[in-house]
């Protein structure tokens, strides 16, 4: 039965005979996969046209509404996707890392939301003043680009994979279409069911298709991105098309990578013991399958021996089956083409003069491939560094010193990740600048974080996932930079009150008086730009004694009129401190009302030395504000606070919860 494609708002059934979809476990074809004959261009200008604009409704703050409700929503649903997951040849862990990993992910990306604006327009920096009186100012700001992100996944991942490239898209405003691998399409499928029956996303937002992508590239441009899960190979075809070669579109790759760990040379035997531990469960989660397992181990000649039995070990123990039986740790692979694909890189592993150190006794039937270590004295031979097992399958080799260490992962040709298992901070400034450059995240490993790793394998929705050369060149997660994948820079030049409005932030020179304390307005009432100028005050002598007394802050600068004439103010000066206290004195309005807490501030500069007899005034403007809950909202308060002849003494950005109004 070929399964359904959900395409303009309708499930649609692709023709012919379709790819099957086995259970590697039992052999059984489960569905099949097709888009033939499926509308896949029109599918793009759809995204564009109904889910674009329905997301661009929205904005920020409410699509990360929808995301955490998602998330909640998928988490109470999420043992169907286990069920179904045992049919991959995944484990009930493996599952774990994939569907529960992938709702986190969401979770994430719904808190980082919290911090955007509403709207769909992200200012960045400050404004930059273009001409001397202000009227003409500059600001970078970042908007929704317009298109739509094809997202093409891996077999090994049908529900992180889908998910840790739709959030940042979702969140952007930009809709996805989804293209899972064949292997696990029918898991991605359910997957959006789901996501679809929550009635969260608005129409258009997520298009499915199972089966092959035909000329749906011929209708991408610049506003379009591709983001790519998968093999090098596979990568590096799909680049060449004129879709991002000719028309602009951005083309994200994530491919194979031969991630190294290392054994430093000052480990101790609770780093061998860990490192030993993590390499086995690399070789475990996914039985090997994962983009980021380490592939290559690294080990000082003499201590080899060890981290290999200790790894040994810890796979000994585990027992390979039908991830339906009970106490199965290991299930399959995802198919007998992987098997093949692992088996033709093990002899080639061998052919380069590795041998085999020790093989798990497990099934080898079917679709099943027991753990296997490899050992290479000589880690000369090119192909020991180049060829990918993907697979529970790593290569350890011996190294001399540290240099001749960062050389053999350096030939990996640019990975996803490295583990350096190291307490000493020389040892890891080393690896630092030698494998900078050659991988996306550097990991390292010791007794000081071992109970705390989060391991080397698991991409973090808050770190950047992608790495440099063969592993693709792509960048994904690492929290707010992905969401600015999806969303294009440009350059705004305009007069404060445009730039004001455009970008929703106080532009200077955009302000106006408020008819009312702001302090006494609700949340929905604070107008961006208004400004209190407050009354002013003389500062004494008596108020720089007092508040050092206050403070206990004695400083030479407050209290030593000798020493405070041979310093850089050249005279007794008040406390920082007490300015920003004064300034609230002037600008607080004291009686209960909506402004709830200050929370902190941001930013802040004294520009001057205030002495007694300087005459303070505050202005305080409405620079920001976004919702945090229902019944509270985030304010961002320019202040200024300036003495007698108009100089600016201090400036910073007071953070206020204000209460908003009863709906
Ligand atoms: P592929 O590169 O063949 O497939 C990855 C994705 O690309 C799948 O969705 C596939 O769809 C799609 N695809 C393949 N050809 C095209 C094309 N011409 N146009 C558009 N889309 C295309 O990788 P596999 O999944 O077969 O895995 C093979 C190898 O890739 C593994 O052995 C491993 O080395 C590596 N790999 C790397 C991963 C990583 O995370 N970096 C993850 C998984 C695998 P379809 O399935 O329908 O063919």
């Amino acid at each position: 039965m070929i399964l359904e494609s959900y395409l303009l708002g309708e499930w649609r059934r692709g023709g012919g005979e379709g790819v099957p979809i086995r259970d590697p476990a039992t052999g059984e074809v489960l569905a099949r996969a097709s888009t033939e004959g499926l509308p896949l261009k029109e599918a793009v200008a759809y995204g564009r046209e109904v889910g674009g604009k329905a997301l661009l409704a929205l904005g920020f703050q409410e699509r990360g509404r929808r995301l955490r409700a998602l998330a909640q929503f998928l988490s109470e649903r999420k043992e169907e996707l286990y069920r179904l997951y045992l049919t991959t040849g995944g484990t009930r862990r493996d599952a774990w890392y994939d569907v529960d990993g992938g709702i986190g992910v969401l979770f994430t990306y719904a808190s980082l939301a919290r911090n955007l604006p509403e709207g769909n327009v992200l200012p960045e920096e400050e404004a930059l003043l273009l001409s001397k009186d202000g009227a003409f100012q500059g600001r970078h700001v970042l908007v929704p680009k317009g298109g739509v992100t094809l997202q093409v996944n891996a077999f090994n991942f049908p529900v992180w994979g889908l998910l840790e490239k739709f959030a940042p898209a979702f969140l952007a405003g930009v809709p996805t279409l989804a293209k899972p691998a064949t292997p696990t399409a029918h898991v991605a499928q359910v997957l959006v069911r789901l996501m679809l029956d929550s009635g969260l996303l608005p129409e258009g937002s997520l298009q499915l298709l199972v089966g092959g992508v035909g000329d749906l590239f011929e209708a991408l441009d610049h506003r379009d991105s591709v983001f790519f899960t998968g093999s090098r190979a596979t990568a590096e075809r799909l680049a060449r098309h004129p879709a991002f070669t000719e028309r602009g579109a951005l083309f994200n790759a994530e491919a194979d990578s031969i991630n190294p760990a290392i054994l430093g040379l000052r480990a101790g035997e609770e780093e061998l013991k860990r490192l030993a531990q993590e390499i086995a469960q690399e070789l475990a989660i996914k039985v090997g399958q994962r983009c980021t397992a380490i592939r290559r181990v690294f080990a000082p000649k003499e201590r080899l021996g060890a981290l290999l039995e200790a790894t040994r070990a810890h796979l000994e123990a585990l027992r390979l089956g039908d991830p339906r039986e009970e106490g199965v740790d290991l299930g399959p692979l995802a198919s007998l083409e992987q098997k093949e694909e692992v088996l033709r890189a093990v002899e080639g592993l061998l052919a380069a003069g590795a041998q085999v150190y020790w093989r798990h006794g497990g099934r080898e039937d079917g679709a099943f491939f027991p753990p296997l270590l490899l050992l290479a004295e000589d880690p000369a031979p090119e192909a020991l560094h180049t060829l990918e097992a993907f697979g529970p399958v790593a290569t350890f080799m011996p190294y001399g010193t540290p240099e001749e260490a960062a050389e053999l992962a350096r030939r990996g040709g640019g990975s996803l990740v490295a583990t350096v298992a190291t307490p000493d901070p020389e040892e890891a400034r080393f690896y630092l600048l030698a494998l900078g450059p050659h991988v996306g995240r550097l990991h390292f490993l010791n007794h000081r974080n071992a109970h705390a790793s989060t391991g080397h394998g698991s991409p973090l929705p808050r770190l950047l996932h992608g790495g440099p050369g063969r592993a693709g060149g792509g960048e994904e997660l690492g929290g707010v930079l992905s969401l600015k994948r999806h969303l294009r820079r440009l350059a705004l030049q305009a007069d404060p009150h445009l730039l004001q409005a455009l970008t929703g932030e106080y532009a200077k020179g955009a302000e106006r008086p408020a008819q009312v304390h702001p302090f006494r307005k609700p949340y929905e009432e604070l107008e961006i730009g208004e400004t209190l100028t407050t009354h002013r005050r003389t500062v004494t002598e008596a108020d720089i004694a007092l508040f050092s007394a206050l403070s206990w802050d004695h400083f030479y600068a407050h209290t030593d009129e000798i020493a405070a004439r041979e310093s850089l103010f050249g005279k007794r000066v008040a406390h920082g401190y007490f300015v920003l206290s004064a300034a609230a004195g002037l600008f607080v309005d004291p009686a209960p009302g909506p402004v709830l807490a200050n929370y902190g501030l941001e930013g802040l500069r004294f520009l001057e030395p205030v002495a007694a007899g300087d005459t303070l005034q505050a202005h305080l403007t409405v620079k920001a504000k976004r919702p945090r809950d229902e019944k509270t909202g985030v304010v961002e308060w320019a202040v200024e606070v300036k003495n007698g002849e108009g100089k600016t003494v201090a400036t910073y950005t007071l953070l206020t919860l204000v209460a908003r109004k009863v709906p």
